[in-house]
Order: C-alpha cells, then sequence, then structure tokens
C-alpha cells in the first residue's frame, strides 16, 4: 500500500470498474494488467457490439475506448453510448490530424489520449477523469444562475426546471463558468481549471463549447449564454439579468 495515497472509500479507486475496449490483444493485456495493478477492476471488450453490451451489463465508472475497432468503430460506440449514458469516455486514438483526434470529443467522448502512450500516462488520464466524476469529499454549494440550477452533490443541473443530459466535462465546464458569469476565460485557463491539464489541445476545450451550446442554446449558432469573446476565449452571459449581477 502507498501510504501517501488516502485509503480507498466508497466510491473511489478501490471499487472501480473499467471497460477497456481495444482489439490488439497486445496493447489489451498490458493496459489491464497496468489498470488491475492501479486497483481497478477491468471488463475487455474487443470489438465494438461487445463494448455496448458490457457497457449495458456491467455499469462501468469509466470505458476506455480504441478508436479503430473491427465492426463498429469507437465513434460509433461512443455516439450510441451517448443515446443513453453518461459514463466517462476516454478515446484511445491514433496520432492523426486534429480532425482525427478531436472526432471522438465531437461524438461526446470526455478525453482522448494518443498512442502510443505509457500504461502510466493512461493511469494518470483514467484516475483525473475519475476524480472529477466523484466529488465526494468536498461537495461544493448549489448555484442558481440564468435560469440554471446546479446541483455539485448530485451532479445534476438543470435550465428553466429541464435537466441536462451533460458528460463529466460538460458538466465541469458549465459548473466552472456558472460560478463565474461574465468572465471571460481563455481556452488555455478553462484547460488548466476544469481539465486540470498542465498542457493539452485546446481544440478539446472548442468541442466541449459547442457541445455545451447544442444543450443549453434556444440557437447554438448564435449564442446568448456562451459567448465567444474574439481573441481572448469564452464567457458566460446571464441575458435575463436572473443573477441579479449584470453591469
Ligand atoms: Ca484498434
Amino acid at each position: 500500500m502507498n501510504k501517501s495515497q488516502p485509503a480507498p472509500a466508497q466510491g473511489t479507486v478501490g471499487n472501480r470498474r473499467i471497460l477497456l475496449v481495444e482489439d490488439e490483444q497486445t496493447i489489451a493485456g498490458v493496459v489491464r494488467d497496468y489498470l488491475v495493478q492501479a486497483g481497478f477492476q477491468v471488463d475487455l471488450a474487443a470489438d465494438g457490439f461487445t463494448a455496448l453490451r458490457l457497457a449495458a451489463e456491467r455499469h462501468p465508472d469509466l470505458i476506455l475506448l480504441d478508436r479503430m475497432l473491427p465492426g463498429l468503430d469507437g465513434v460509433e460506440v461512443c455516439r450510441r453510448l451517448r443515446r443513453t449514458m453518461s459514463v466517462p469516455v476516454i478515446m484511445l486514438t491514433a496520432l492523426g490530424t486534429e480532425d482525427d483526434r478531436i472526432l471522438g470529443l465531437e461524438v461526446g467522448a470526455d478525453d482522448y489520449i494518443t498512442k502510443p502512450f505509457s500504461p502510466r500516462e493512461l493511469v494518470l488520464r483514467v484516475r483525473s477523469v475519475l476524480r472529477r466524476s466523484v466529488q465526494e469529499f468536498s461537495p461544493e454549494p448549489a448555484v442558481e444562475v440564468a435560469g440554471f440550477e446546479l446541483n455539485p452533490a448530485a451532479r445534476t443541473v438543470t435550465h428553466h426546471g429541464t435537466p441536462l443530459a451533460l458528460t463529466i466535462r460538460e458538466f465541469d465546464l458549465l459548473a466552472f463558468l456558472l460560478r463565474r458569469p461574465h468572465q471571460v476565460f481563455s481556452r488555455e485557463e478553462l484547460i488548466k481549471a476544469v481539465w486540470g491539464w498542465d498542457f493539452g489541445d485546446l481544440s478539446t476545450v472548442t468541442v466541449h463549447v459547442r457541445r455545451l451550446r447544442e444543450k443549453i442554446e434556444a440557437d447554438p449558432t448564435r449564442p446568448a449564454l456562451l459567448k465567444t469573446v474574439w481573441g481572448v476565449g469564452y464567457r458566460l452571459d446571464t441575458p435575463d439579468g436572473a443573477d441579479g449581477a449584470n453591469s
């Protein structure tokens, strides 16, 4: 036992289940061993249809999803998962163009990691995503602003009373901005504050902003809430002045 780590409590790594979807046996074996060694329970799927079945049956806490799979590829698997599940998804993707890399994010993945990766790096990324999906130790207070009601303990958010189906990172991004209305944040600041990365692909932020707009804006092409500040970044406005903080 590593004494510097807190003891596994309910909902922490001790009983966390990961679905690893990877058709290359060598990679699957190495990654699975690292995850098991790190204390996770691991289910393996070698193709897309098995992945969807195991996701429904085993209710994993996180899915590691290879992009290139026989049958249904990872992008299609992610798209189908997102119809019913908000489970965190990290895509495993080969180095390619930026479009290739962010395609997974477009269909609802929370993060991606490019091959070749070190298994250790992967475990760190998994822990980072899971930490953000379970904030059991210090739930922050609820927020009501601009028609949104945010409940961090339950990780739910409603907009004018309608529940929003958000992925982990969409929730984190919206929560961050709802706590700081009218402030402008650069993509660098957001990737550090919301994703916890010191560096990273800034298009990750762009894609999440786009996805969030599709869920919260009346007209996502002309956002009234999540505004782009050209050349600077993004800002959450409260057009109806619902928070009384309009200047
Ligand atoms: Ca593959």
